[in-house]
């Protein structure tokens, strides 16, 4: 294979895990994106809801610099509604001033979109482009994922728990891009996280591969 294949990951719902995330990111050089409901956030770390029987919180606004420095940062609307469900000035809010506060906030541009529970329609595709996002990822898994069909429906290659995420990462490299995404609430046990590590470790030292930010795949002026 003379042309790396592509690594692309991405995060969702700024979780206070997500910290405990970008240190094994951060060790083995991995490049991530986290996908960010800025209306969900207040100062300081906040309770969130229960998953598997774990406290999952999240991240207050006086630690997410701090977390995801070096990190690229997506919009995933204000607060994780199903977008094509609300009427559709509620719905440009979300999309629209999600972006906004983000931009705000990190002091860089925003231009990565990530559907609240995957789900969309025309027009919320429509208004993603509209508002300046270079892609919109879905969470139906896809072989062949890039280029995507519509940037506005971009697939991913998996999520990272699954059972041939190996199996599809090395059928990846005949594609060119391999894409998963996850929420690191799900990681819920040590184990969990030491098969996450070991499997970082091992695509940061494939030689075939390297990693690269999801934006980056897609044309735009920085
Ligand atoms: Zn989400």
């Amino acid at each position: 294979m003379n042309t790396p294949l592509k690594v692309v990951q991405c995060w969702d719902d700024g979780v206070a895990t997500d910290a405990r995330l970008t240190d094994i990111l951060r060790k083995h050089g991995a490049k991530a994106t986290f996908n960010l409901n800025a209306g969900l956030h207040r100062n300081t770390r906040q309770f969130g809801w229960v998953y598997q029987g774990m406290d999952v919180y999240r991240l207050g606004w006086d630690e997410m610099n701090a977390v995801y420095d070096g990190f690229d940062i997506a919009n995933h609307s204000l607060h994780h509604p199903y977008l094509e469900q609300i009427p559709i000035v509620d719905a440009r809010r979300e999309i629209a001033e999600g972006k906004d506060r983000l931009e705000q906030f990190f002091k860089k541009r925003v231009l990565g979109f990530a559907y609240p529970f995957g789900t969309y329609n025309n027009d919320v595709m429509a208004m993603v482009r509209d508002t300046g996002h270079v892609y919109a990822r879905t969470t139906q898994a896809a072989n062949q994922v890039f280029p995507p069909k519509d940037p506005m429906a971009f697939h991913p290659s998996c999520r990272f728990w699954t059972t041939d995420f190996e199996k599809r990462y090395h059928a990846a490299k005949k594609n060119g891009v391999f894409y998963f995404w996850g929420h690191s609430y799900e990681m819920t046990t040590d184990a969990m996280w030491r098969t996450f590590e070991t499997l970082i470790k091992k695509i940061s030292n494939d030689p075939q591969s390297e990693w690269a930010n999801v934006k980056d795949l897609f044309a735009h002026t920085k």
